[in-house]
């Protein structure tokens, strides 16, 4: 189902996992146990990551695949274009229409950083360009990203808004909005979209607090503020308590997700980093009081 009738039609916010491909065997058997706890949740719909430069080109497919045929999800399948050349990107994308796939997120992604890697001279320096080259050639209910503290590289908040703007303009029909630890800046990214004239819906990301590293680490990346609230809360916690942190992270999510959802927001998407712990920690909070 097109992701965009499902929030025409669903009279409730809907719920939603962002996964990525295993890169181990390891890894792969934990995923397949978190996807088997997730998927119990009964989530609207789940996404997949795709590494740029098509680094994870075959595990991103092969993700998709088992989730589509073997557990019946919907699937949001992202796509980076990074470094591809236009003919790269329909031969992924022609694949992904061939399994049934009807929504896509189109972004740019980042020049891989663990190893050398040429861009194809003719890949798109942005997803603007990636949009205006996919619109016209698949049916695909396309979203962009959104970032509601500014794209990290952005010169102003105002400019990467103009940017956005630009993207829902070449038809992008929905955006998901990088993770915040603080509400009040979703809010005001939704407020001055709808002041830009951009008017699909918006789902807020949320990234529950796994460990203080990856926390320190992510929000380093994507320029994600870390509160003085959250950076508190985590340092009056007993470090010999080894849940201490997962507990604290879920009830951190759970008050976000409370008001982002009194605040009628479309859904929660969760990034649940192939875990399933804490998602199902905070969806079941959240069910319990009734707010899902
Ligand atoms: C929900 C979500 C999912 C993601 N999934 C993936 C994934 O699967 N794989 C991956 O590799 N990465 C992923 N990313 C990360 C993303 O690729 C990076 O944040 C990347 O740096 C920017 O991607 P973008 O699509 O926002 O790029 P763009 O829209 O191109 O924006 C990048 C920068 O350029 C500016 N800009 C945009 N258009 C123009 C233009 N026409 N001219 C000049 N400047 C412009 C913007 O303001 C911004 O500062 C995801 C991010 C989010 C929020």
């Amino acid at each position: 189902m097109k992701i965009t009738d499902l929030w025409a039609t669903k009279d409730k916010p809907t719920i939603s996992f962002e996964l990525f491909p295993a890169r181990s065997e390891k890894a792969a058997a934990n995923l397949a146990r978190a996807i088997d706890a997730l998927a119990a949740l009964q989530p609207d719909f789940v996404s997949v990551t795709f590494g740029a430069g098509g680094s994870t080109r075959k595990g991103s497919y092969q993700l998709v695949k088992s989730l589509i045929q073997d557990k019946g999800l919907d699937v949001i399948t992202y796509f980076a274009c990074y470094g591809l050349s236009p003919e790269e990107i329909t031969s992924v994308l022609d694949d992904y229409q061939a399994l049934g796939v009807e929504n896509i997120l189109a972004v740019r992604g980042d020049a891989p950083r663990d190893k050398e890697f040429e861009p194809h001279p003719d890949s798109f320096a942005h997803a603007t360009d990636l949009l205006a080259f996919l619109r016209p050639r698949y049916d695909f209910c396309i979203g962009v990203a959104g970032y509601p503290e500014g794209h990290i590289e952005a010169t102003s908040k105002d400019k990467d808004l103009e940017y956005l703007k630009m993207k829902v303009d070449l038809g992008a029909e929905y955006i998901i909005a990088n993770y915040f630890y603080d509400n009040a800046f979703f809010f005001d990214f939704v407020e001055r979209c709808r002041g830009m004239g951009i008017d699909v819906p918006i789902l807020p990301g949320v990234m529950p607090v796994y460990s203080v590293k990856m926390m320190e680490m992510l929000a380093g990346l994507c320029g994600a503020t870390i509160t003085d609230e959250l950076r508190q809360g985590i340092a009056a916690l007993d470090e010999t308590d080894k849940g201490a942190l997962t507990d604290f992270g879920i009830d951190f999510a759970v008050r976000q997700c409370t008001g982002l959802l009194e605040a009628g927001v479309p859904g929660l998407h969760i990034y649940t980093m192939d875990r399933s712990k804490s998602t199902v920690g905070i969806i079941n909070r959240l069910r319990d009081a009734g707010l899902l």
